[in-house]
């Protein structure tokens, strides 16, 4: 059990110890400790993403933090876009970074338990809202209103106008009754009539201008099949759902905040004049800044479209902001949840550089991944004297571990290095192969540059020659002699090919949504957001390189350093004979310096 936070180090950290402290929640019956208890609402309409990943971390996060609780609820109000994928998905995703929510025990959370176990659908309280929903009706502070969605828009007003009163606001209660509980049976058509509190069409809050309740809607819900042809609105179901649940810290994000009055009247109204037996639990709500990444879209809109016009693979392509996209690219659960703790929680909105997630990424990798030799682009190099019987040469498979070891690597008489670690003509400050330069091989020894083979037809360098000193073995020269650059290679007869996909910001632009009028998020994809190269050629250890599944059945990949080059991991769609590798983030921050260079 993770200590409770006693060092705040964000707002909520501070309110919710000052409620600790005056008892405000009460005590868990087990336990004594204060109770705390959060929740995680996604709208299984879409796949969870970098910034859902924020707010699981909260969530979850402080219910570790106090020894409290922490609910996933699917918001299925909605019965028109829901779908089984999205929540199988979403709970894929919030095991994979590692949180368990009440109810679900760890046993059952793994291998064969059910998936579902403790999860809460909102629509198992549909009853229960309907009921309290009859009750403002009896209290006069809810009507049926016979306006169109048209009118009622119209009616409303705006900033700076008073709306009008409906002209259904003053029905007898008894009328309204009858027509509600007609309306959930279905009896008039879709968008015919709304249940609507009666509140105060002048408010300077709009959402308290008598905001919709209910509307109709004959659609059959996964979960509640036909039995309703009336859905609650968000409005009035979310802070009802917070309360069934005996939620403490409602926490959302900052478009909420002036919603809060609104949650808040119908939580008092509800509760107005009942004996304590009738009342219902009023949680707080606590809104926070919502996370925006440069170079990122995370409307789940503007995602599925992106699915759906096909101009990604699908919700888990790695260039996606997704969590099982972030995932099949090679993302660490701990990188994410570092990231989170990084960036904070903050009351005003800003926009986080992509950078930071991704340096996350490699300092989690840095620490953990295995480094291998793998040669992405390659170009022949002959060690003219060198035997033909090859030798197997020792190298360090983490320099940030030492408990990971070594690993022997076969060299050979005839290995491929990357094209780009030969130049016939040098630019100035190239350290590494050219005709007459000495380099080192990376654990191997020193080469010298003898002469080249060119493709006659092409003018393209199709094989480099060179000599090496036996003398170097190991990469040191015993005479003290210095080379300036070190170059990564792999034999070519034990190679083993591979599929390499190198992806890079799927936009160009740094706000993809700030477009020039006219145009579309759509123009600012990066053009050379995935290149997928064939042929690379890796070291025989990473023969055995697979994509596992864990516990919960989502993908596990193999994450490895390529030297020289980045974090990568192993893809689903690779064989035994072919793998493929995703590159999960280049060594350093090579985007930022080229834009910096323009
Ligand atoms: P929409 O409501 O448009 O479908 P949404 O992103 O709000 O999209 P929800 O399923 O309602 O989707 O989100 C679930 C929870 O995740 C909410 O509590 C919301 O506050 C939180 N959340 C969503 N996007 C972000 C974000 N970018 N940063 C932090 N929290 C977020
Ligand atoms: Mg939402």
């Amino acid at each position: 059990m993770p200590e409770p936070a006693e060092k705040p180090t964000h707002f909520i950290h501070e309110i919710i110890n000052a409620d600790n402290a005056a008892l405000k929640w009460g005590t868990w019956p087990d336990s004594g400790t204060p109770r705390v208890h959060t929740r995680f609402p996604p709208e299984p309409n879409g796949y969870l993403h970098i910034g859902h990943a924020k707010s699981i971390c909260l969530n979850f996060g402080l219910a570790e933090q106090y020894a409290g609780k922490c609910n996933l609820r699917f918001d299925d109000t909605n019965p028109e876009k829901e779908e089984e994928e999205y929540v199988r998905s979403i709970i894929e995703d919030v095991r994979w970074l590692g949180f368990h929510w009440d109810g679900a025990s760890k046993a059952a959370a793994s291998a064969g338990g059910d998936p579902k176990a403790g999860v809460i659908f909102s629509s198992d309280y549909f009853e229960k809202m309907y009921e309290w929903a009859v009750r403002l009706i009896e209290k006069g502070k809810a009507y049926v209103c016979d306006l169109t969605a048209e009118q009622t828009r119209e009616f409303r007003g705006t900033l700076t106008n008073p709306g009008r009163n409906s002209p259904f606001r003053d029905r007898p209660v008894a009328e309204n009754l009858d027509l509600f509980a007609r309306m959930a049976r279905g009896e008039f058509a879709d968008g015919s009539r709304t249940l609507r509190a009666r509140i105060d069409m002048a408010s300077p809050n709009l959402n308290l201008r008598d905001p919709v309740m209910y509307r109709i809607v004959h659609a059959t819900h996964h979960n509640t099949g036909d039995k309703w042809c009336v859905y609650p609105m968000y409005d009035w179901a979310h802070g009802l759902e917070d309360s069934i649940e005996g939620i403490t810290h409602s926490i959302c994000t900052l478009e909420f905040e002036n919603h809060r009055p609104l949650y808040d009247w119908f939580i008092d109204a509800i509760n107005e004049g009942e004996p304590p037996d009738r009342r219902i639990h009023h949680p707080q709500q606590i809104e926070f800044a919502r996370l925006e990444l440069t170079h990122t879209l995370m409307s789940k809109r503007k995602l599925l479209e992106l699915v759906k016009g096909g101009h990604v693979r699908g919700w888990d392509d790695p260039r996606m902001p997704t969590l099982s996209g972030l995932r099949r690219k090679g993302y660490p659960p701990e990188a994410i949840r570092n990231f989170a703790a990084d960036i904070g929680v903050a009351k005003f909105n800003s926009t986080i550089d992509v950078v930071r997630l991704e340096n996350a990424v490699r300092e989690v990798l840095n620490k953990s991944a295995p480094r291998r030799m793998a040669v992405l682009r390659p170009l022949k190099l002959v060690i003219t004297n060198y035997p033909e019987a090859g030798e197997s040469l020792e190298a360090v498979n983490n320099p940030e571990d030492a408990a990971a070891g070594t690993r022997m690597v076969p060299f050979s008489r005839e290995l491929y290095i990357e094209q780009e670690d030969f130049q016939e003509t040098p630019p100035k400050g190239y350290f590494r192969l050219f005709p007459g330069n000495e380099v080192r091989l990376r654990y191997a020894y020193f080469v010298r540059c003898t002469g080249f083979i060119k493709d006659p037809e092409t003018g393209a360098i199709s094989e480099v020659h060179c000599t090496y000193d036996p003398a170097t073995q190991g990469g040191d020269s015993p005479d003290g002699r210095k080379v300036k650059g070190t170059i990564h290679w792999v034999s070519a007869p034990d190679a083993i090919e591979a599929e390499v996909r190198l992806y890079d910001h799927l936009f160009t632009a740094e706000d993809p949504e700030n477009v020039p009028a006219g145009g579309r998020y759509l123009d600012q994809l990066n053009p050379t957001s995935l290149v997928t190269l064939r042929g690379c050629k890796l070291e025989p250890s990473l023969a055995t390189a697979a994509c596992h599944r864990d516990e919960h059945g989502a993908i596990a990949p193999d994450r490895v350093q390529f030297e020289r080059h980045g974090y990568f991991a192993t893809d689903p769609d690779g064989t035994p004979g072919m793998p493929v590798f995703n590159r999960t983030v280049s060594l350093k921050d090579t985007w930022a310096k080229a834009q910096k260079k323009k």
